[in-house]
């Protein structure tokens, strides 16, 4: 069976791009850029919601993607199968496992299987529906609606993939009392048509509904015994009050699956696989902090943090959004606190290392045609490590980078020892008709322009300086040094690496 996430992140969108499948995900889904927040019937102004747009154009992807996982978990099986001709087993339970790296078949596990089915209880409750709706609301193509309810706590009104909508309300304790055996799919219906009230609601057909409980879980840790790795929900339970829980497994998995196919490869130092798990759990940690709060108050309870006079939970939940928007949108997510081998203080840029490597707009030589940034760290990068060298203005660089380039290329240099898992490319200011225009020979891999200077500007480079700018394999800053310290970046490579 599916899980039910309907809404993607920007920055999660990002993290999907080397796999393929964002432009399945875009084609099926609904890109959503509009808000709106009512109350008694009316519009109602929400800080919190309209700044979140403005805060997504970080991003080319700069709005939310609305589409039902049943969907987007067919997209992933149908790339998998496409790519490794593999499919996903579903329901097969690990019964016990031991370490057995005798095999030396790389597995080093062994695993008793078996089928199971599951089952559940209860903490707070939530109720979900889907299907194809009619209603008066002014606007209903919206990538998120929220009623403020006097008796259904913060509805939800989503528009979905296809002709789908989804409301969700709180079951609320006279709720609860209301339906002490749980709710029938009638029961939904009627009171998902209350919860919309003042606004008339008809539902012409139910896709699918859920009553589902909601508490707050992290594993102590989500690495055991060096080759058993939790992630997704296995590795953390939370509500889907910020629409988390999916999106949170795609930067478990994208953090995950270059560390440990490093890791198999022979690659990296066991350091670097464990950083998975303490990058990881801090944000899941952190996620869980964020939603404890605003689980409470869709349900219509405010935290005891936010208790003032005259503070509704409507108000308190506004001010936990826009609080942490930045870490919900997937941008802020980032490692920076966290201390990791991967962390090294950089000695070049102002970027802080674990945290989003940014995108801009650059041009190659040739047609004027601009391409992605991320193309080249994200989409394309194949799970290889980027080094960006920033070569700013090449008139005053030049001596430092001719040098540069020929440390780099000689033979023996250090720096080829890593040559399998990074990818050099160079980006100067200015075009030239080919690298042998700027530098008196070729570039460090392939050669790009940022012609309006925000590349530079996003990674604080100096246009008169220039810099090594060190990518991880997922699109996060990891390091940067000057262009004449080659040696700062083997040494933090040398540091990872086996
Ligand atoms: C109503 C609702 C709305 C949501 N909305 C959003 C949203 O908008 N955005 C968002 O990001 N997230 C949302 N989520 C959360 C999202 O659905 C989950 O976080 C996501 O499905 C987790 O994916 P997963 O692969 O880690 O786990 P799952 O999707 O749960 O997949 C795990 C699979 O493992 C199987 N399984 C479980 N236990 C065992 C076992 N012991 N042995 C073998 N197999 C087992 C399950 O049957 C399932 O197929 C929502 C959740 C709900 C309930």
């Amino acid at each position: 069976m599916s899980g039910r996430a309907c809404t993607l992140f920007p920055r999660t969108l990002e993290l999907l791009e080397p796999m393929h499948v964002v432009d399945g995900l875009m084609q099926t889904g609904w890109t959503g850029r509009t808000y709106a927040v009512y109350r008694d019937g009316e519009h109602v102004t929400r800080r919190a919601w309209q700044s979140l747009l403005p805060l997504m154009d970080n991003s080319f992807h700069n709005y939310v993607l609305n589409i039902r996982q049943k969907r987007s978990e067919e997209i992933f099986a149908a790339r998998y199968k496409t790519q490794f001709d593999r499919a996903v087993y579903h329901g097969w339970e690990i019964v016990a496992y031991k370490i057995d790296t005798s095999l030396g078949d790389g597995y080093n596990i062994t695993a008793d299987i078996s089928h199971v089915s599951l089952g559940q209880r209860a903490v707070r409750w939530w109720v979900r529906i889907d299907g194809r709706m009619k209603t008066n609301m002014p606007e209903t193509n919206l990538a998120f609606g929220s009623i403020e309810s006097q008796t259904h706590g913060n509805v939800l009104w989503v528009k979905l993939d296809r002709d789908a909508h989804r409301i969700g309300f709180a079951l609320t304790p006279s709720l609860q009392a209301k339906y002490p055996d749980g709710l029938t799919q009638e029961d939904v219906v009627r009171e998902a048509t209350e919860s919309l009230k003042p606004f008339t609601l008809e539902i012409e057909r139910v896709d699918w509904w859920t009553q589902y409980n909601v508490r707050q879980k992290v594993a102590t840790t989500f690495q055991k015994d060096e080759f058993v790795l939790l992630a997704g929900d296995a590795a953390h339970t939370h509500s889907s009050a910020f629409a988390q829980g999916m999106n949170t497994g795609v930067h478990d998995a994208t953090n995950l699956a270059w560390k440990l196919s490093g890791a198999l490869k022979g690659w990296y130092q066991r350091a670097t696989l464990e950083t998975y798990s303490s990058e990881r759990r801090a944000a899941a940690l952190k996620l869980i902090s964020i939603d404890r709060l605003a689980a409470s108050a869709v349900s219509g309870d405010i935290p005891t943090e936010y208790q003032r006079p005259g503070l509704t939970a409507e108000d308190a939940l506004h001010s936990i959004f826009e609080t942490n928007m930045n870490f919900t949108i997937g941008l802020g997510v980032s490692y920076d606190e966290v201390a990791s081998v991967l962390h090294t203080t950089p000695t070049a840029t102002t970027l802080l290392p674990g945290t989003r490597s940014p995108d801009a707009l650059l041009h190659a030589p040739g047609p004027r045609v601009p391409f992605r940034l991320h193309d080249i760290t994200h989409r394309d990068s194949n799970d290889r490590w980027s080094l960006l060298v920033f070569a700013g203005s090449y008139h005053r660089t030049k001596p430092r980078f001719v040098e540069l380039r020929d440390k780099a290329t000689a033979s023996g240099s250090r720096i080829a020892r890593w040559n399998h898992l990074l990818t050099f490319s160079t980006i100067i200011l200015d075009t030239v008709g080919s690298a042998w225009e700027a530098f008196d020979g070729p570039a460090l891999g392939k050669l790009y322009f940022d012609t309006d200077s925000l590349a530079h500007d996003r990674y604080g480079v100096y246009s008169d300086h220039g810099a090594i700018v060190v990518v991880r394999p997922d699109g996060v800053f990891a390091f940067a040094a000057a262009l004449e310290d080659l040696s700062n970046v083997e040494d933090y490579f040398a540091g990872i690496c086996a």
